[in-house]
């Protein structure tokens, strides 16, 4: 049923790199008329394959459809893509989902443009990898205006998985990126840096990954304590306070430095600790911290 009402539907998609091809290929794959255009020619020869129809310039690409999607590498990539006069003269009166990554003062920058040029804009990130766009594992964060979120939806949902619009504040979706992206990737330099000290010590990936798991699997739970922490404004350390934090944070220092590995990321972790113990919070849980470092 979707897909019939969709047919009707045309979307364009500028930008070709793995997300964008991710895109447009799941958009094609729900029977919308699907438009493709990137700045590097011949990137689109699959979704051609597959139904899309290609466009020699992102104006032409743009005239196609009254929805386009952008997935570029960056807000840079963005304005070098729409912010010229003979993009934004097509635009005019079109909408634009952004769905590239960037930050929160560069999605308002960008509607502020929008706005100017009679362009409707919407502002979005994706916080899955490319492979599960088009299956329910995808997962889509959307900020702006109500309306105009009601009106492209539909097709938005096409991609699969779930859409939030977070509200009308367009900066907002850019705002979870970020706060999400802090979490994966210090996580990430973390894992980087763990499988470094461990190959040190001559532990392997496949001997450390079933407990590298289960580490993992330790956060969600604080997750969902640390709502009512925070609300609350306690850090109850009852199980595990900053002062014993420090100690175990300073053998990693300690056994990565001896093996001549850089502990900069661990070092900075253990100096903020000992900043909140410096303040009096040594008995508090960790994530005191993220209430001394909003502290101005
Ligand atoms: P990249 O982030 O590498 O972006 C590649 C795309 O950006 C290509 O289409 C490239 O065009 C285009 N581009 C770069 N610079 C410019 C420019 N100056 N002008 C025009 N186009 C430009 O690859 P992805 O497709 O993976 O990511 C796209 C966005 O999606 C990023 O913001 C990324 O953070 C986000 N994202 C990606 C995920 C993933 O798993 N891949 C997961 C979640 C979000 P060209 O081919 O011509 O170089």
């Amino acid at each position: 049923m979707m897909s019939m009402h969709l047919h009707q539907s045309a979307v364009t998609v500028l930008g070709l790199g793995p997300m964008g091809r991710a895109l447009a290929g799941a958009f094609l794959e729900a029977g919308l008329r699907t438009t493709v255009w990137n700045r590097t020619p011949g990137r689109d020869a699959d979704l051609l394959a597959r139904g899309a129809a290609g466009a020699r310039s992102a104006e032409e690409a743009v005239a196609a459809s009254a929805l386009t999607v952008i997935c570029v590498v960056n807000d840079d990539a963005v304005d070098a893509v729409l912010r010229r006069d003979a993009v934004a003269a097509v635009l005019k009166g079109r909408t634009v989902v952004n769905l590239s990554a960037d930050t929160p003062e560069r999605a308002r920058d960008l509607a502020d443009w929008a706005a100017g040029h009679g362009v409707r804009y919407l502002d979005g990130a994706i916080m899955t990898p490319n492979t599960p766009i088009g299956t329910p594992a995808a997962v889509f964060l959307h900020a702006g205006p109500a309306d105009l979120y009601a009106e492209h939806r539909t097709v938005l949902e096409a991609l699969g998985g779930t859409h939030t619009h977070l509200g009308e504040d367009i900066g907002r979706a850019a705002a979870y990126d970020i706060a999400l992206l802090d979490i994966f990737w210090t996580a990430m330099a973390g894992y980087a840096h763990a499988l470094a000290v461990a190959r040190a010590e001559g532990v392997t990936a496949r001997e450390l990954a079933p407990f590298a798991k289960g580490i993992v699997d330790i956060l969600p739970p604080i997750i969902e304590q640390s709502v009512e922490e925070t609300e609350r404004g306690d850090f109850p350390g009852d199980g595990n306070p900053i002062t014993s934090a420090v100690s175990s944070m300073a053998h990693i220092v300690h056994t990565s430095e001896a093996h001549g590995i850089d502990a900069g990321v661990m070092r900075a972790a253990e100096g903020m600790a000992r900043r909140a113990i410096g303040r009096g919070h040594g008995a508090d849980g960790f994530l005191r911290i993220a209430e001394l470092l909003g502290r101005r």
